[in-house]
């Protein structure tokens, strides 16, 4: 049998600090599988920069010029984590049998990419890296993570537990994840939805190497919010349900005061006035600001942007003169 041909993705957003070290190890475990014959001699490393303002692009395309497993995708601007994956993953099929995407910072265990080549070449088109525990996180981030996957779960939405985006996945199956137009991808609930032989690998996550995470809580929010939003029209159900309780409640509590006003009691009737004013105000506004987001989302996609711009690719060479260094 031919060895697969094997690139690693590495999204890149300010990761200087990090970056040669990654490098390095990632070559070292590179190397190993060539010479243990599981992956091609011509296997890859792509770092993709997601429009860093530090010297990230300047170091890649350093090493990219003297290292021949080093290539080098520029993103013209920043596009955040999930589309500068999707942006390597995309180059990266074409010249591959299959890819494994890895953070820069080195949180994901590097021995494990091992494992993932040989549960491909047994057969797995996709490969999921699982976390074995969460102790390198803060009871925060652990909590709110959780909590997170249950959701999706209760929404319907099939995620791997504990699995972000440190996978394999086979040219073929990366030619199928094309067929996702949508503009906002939110990679861990599509891959599931491809089907396929899939197979999973546990590994303990590290702590950050070196530089600091670009996932600051109101970022993680946005994306868990996204995630739930992109998948499950749950939430706007739940708003009409609560919206058809409260105007059931209103009809009885209506004909209830309209009794008492009868009766001659008609100054009572100012407290639950005022709160159901405020009550049904705050659920209306909520109805609207949740109809807001998932028209919001039919804008974004019914105008199709592109989820990307390459700015410049050491694999499609020439490159613009201003960047010959
Ligand atoms: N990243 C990126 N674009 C961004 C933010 C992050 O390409 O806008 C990359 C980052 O360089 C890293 C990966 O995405 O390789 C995950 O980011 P990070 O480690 O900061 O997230 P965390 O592990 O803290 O959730
Ligand atoms: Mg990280």
């Amino acid at each position: 049998m031919m060895e697969p041909i094997l690139t690693i993705v590495v999204p890149c957003y300010n990761e200087e600090e990090v970056l040669p070290e990654t490098m390095v190890k990632l070559q070292q475990q590179l190397e190993e599988l060539i010479a243990d014959s599981l992956v091609s001699k011509q296997s890859k490393l792509l770092f993709v920069d997601d429009g860093s303002k530090d010297q990230t692009w300047e170091l890649i395309y350093k090493e990219g010029l003297r290292n021949k497993y080093v290539r080098g995708l520029k993103l013209a601007r920043n596009v955040g984590h999930q589309n500068a994956l999707v942006a390597g993953l995309h180059a990266a099929k074409d010249f591959s049998d299959c890819v494994i995407s890895i953070d820069a910072d080195l949180q994901d265990d590097i021995r494990a990419i091992r494992e993932f080549v040989m549960k491909f070449n047994e057969g797995s088109e996709i490969v999921y890296g699982v976390r074995k525990g969460r102790e390198t996180d803060t009871f925060f981030k652990r909590s709110t993570a959780q909590g997170f996957y249950k959701m999706m779960r209760k929404l319907g939405v099939d995620l791997v537990y504990n699995h972000a985006d440190f996978r394999l996945m086979s040219k073929r199956a990366l030619h199928e994840l094309e067929r996702f137009k949508e503009v906002n991808l939110f990679l861990r609930g599509i891959v599931p939805l491809l089907g396929f032989h899939t197979d999973v690998v546990y590994y303990d996550r590290l702590e950050r190497q070196a530089g600091e995470t670009k996932y600051p809580l109101k970022k993680m929010l946005a994306f868990a919010f996204d995630g739930i939003t992109s998948f499950s029209v749950s939430p706007i159900r739940f708003v009409l349900v609560i919206g058809f309780v409260s105007f059931l409640m209103s009809i009885i509590f209506g004909g209830y005061f309209l009794t008492l006003k009868f009766l001659g009691n008609t100054e009572t009737g100012w407290t639950s006035l005022i709160t159901s004013i405020w009550l049904i105000g705050g659920l209306q506004l909520i109805a609207i600001g949740l109809i807001g987001e998932y028209i919001g989302k039919i804008y974004k996609e019914t105008k199709q942007r592109p989820k990307y711009i390459v700015d410049i690719d050491t694999l499609n060479l020439p490159i613009p003169r201003r960047h010959l260094l």
